[in-house]
């Protein structure tokens, strides 16, 4: 069943689906063939996933629009201003075949599917059409990782709503509590805060917060504990916080707690500084590691500084070795450097930001200093 995430601005949409096809055609392939997923909230304002019944919207460069959809699930659809958006509906029931709706919406067979649609759909779509099939991830990234002033604001939102659940922190995590129970906790205010859903809550407690995606375990927090908290969700938009902060039980357990955290705080400021037009993910990514690297800690730093985000909590940009691209305004992206100790502790400072004309606004705004708890 699709949802409509947030209002839905008819021009906008409509915008959108023109610049979509005008990229397509700028790619050399004759349309965009988009399941439900975040592709197809931003065409056209649809949530809901991807099932067994195809639900495509085929986007041919030149033509028209159109959004194939099992008849048991065009209720979902009614709210979609699809005329006004001149996005044409073809039902269909069990027993036809959905594929062969979407060849005959289309004028040409390069087709360019989207990302994450299920290999179930994008096989039967290739066998039905013919001709080539390539991803429309490179084509649609050029739209969505540049945000305009409605998506910029609903990351604000939602960057001031996690905020709000990290300054409660003492509220959850306390000595003697499970990480389970924190988390369980945690994930209640993010939705008390003004998110939709508590997309995922990240409770790391001393040596489990050494592995970056730790979810949460059994382990109980201990007195002197280091704690990394990475946590986010939707807001009503659509658009996704996720925002770490470190905490410790009171004195840390480890003497080398202060002084290496000192080192990561200073890495995130400096990738945070190199922020904006001009400069390259790449070079954000350097401007962490090397303060991280030349304080020796270097091989403990194990995955990129960070990812864009709006729709999806991770998509286009990343902040990572090798990507020369140029931030542009309007690219939003976390900025996460962290440095794990295996089998002792870890830490991480994240925050969204977003590259603004002449330089970077953060939407998250609580202190970057180790909380003691
Ligand atoms: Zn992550
Ligand atoms: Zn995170
Ligand atoms: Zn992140």
């Amino acid at each position: 069943m699709a949802t409509i995430i947030g209002p839905i601005d008819v021009s906008a949409l409509r915008a959108r689906l023109d610049r979509a096809s005008a990229a397509a055609e700028q790619a050399g392939v004759d349309a965009l063939l988009i399941s439900p997923g975040s592709d197809l909230r931003y065409l056209i304002g649809a949530g809901g996933d991807s099932f067994e019944r195809l639900t495509c919207l085929a986007l041919p460069v030149g033509g028209t629009p159109t959004l194939v959809v099992p008849k048991l699930e065009q209720p979902g659809y009614a709210a979609i201003p699809t005329g006004e958006l001149g996005v044409e509906v073809v039902t269909w029931v069990d027993g036809e075949d959905p594929y062969a709706l979407v060849k005959a919406a289309l004028k040409g067979s390069r087709t360019a599917v989207a990302d994450m649609m299920p290999a179930l759909h994008t096989i039967k779509l290739g066998q039905a059409i013919g001709g080539t099939q390539s991803l429309a991830g490179p084509i649609i990234r050029e739209l969505r990782m540049r945000k305009d002033a409605a998506e910029i604001d609903a990351l604000r939102k939602a960057g001031a709503a996690i905020d709000r659940v990290h300054a409660r922190m003492g509220e959850f995590l306390r000595v003697g509590r499970t990480e389970r129970e924190v988390a369980h906790d945690i994930a209640l205010a993010i939705v008390e805060e003004g998110h939709t859903v508590a997309e995922f809550v990240i409770v790391g407690s001393g040596p489990n917060g050494a592995s970056p995606h730790h979810r949460d375990s059994d382990r109980v927090v201990q007195a002197g504990d280091v704690v990394v908290i990475d946590i986010g969700g939707p807001v009503a938009e659509g658009y996704n916080s996720d925002s770490t902060r470190t905490y410790v039980m009171g004195e840390p357990s480890y003497d080398d707690v202060r002084d290496t955290y000192a080192v990561l705080q200073a890495a995130q400021q400096a990738a945070v500084d190199a922020v904006k037009p001009g400069v390259t993910c790449e070079e954000v990514d350097a401007a962490a590691r090397t303060v991280i690297a030349d304080a020796g800690f270097g091989e403990f730093f194990v995955h990129r500084t960070g990812h864009g985000i709006g729709l999806d909590v991770h998509e286009e940009p990343y902040i990572v070795s090798g990507n020369s691209l140029p931030l542009e305004a309007g690219m939003a992206f976390s900025v996460e450097p962290g440095i794990y100790l295996p089998g002792r502790w870890g830490a991480r400072i994240e925050d969204i930001v977003v590259a603004t004309p002449d330089g970077v606004e953060s939407f998250n705004n609580r202190p970057h200093d180790l909380v003691v708890l």
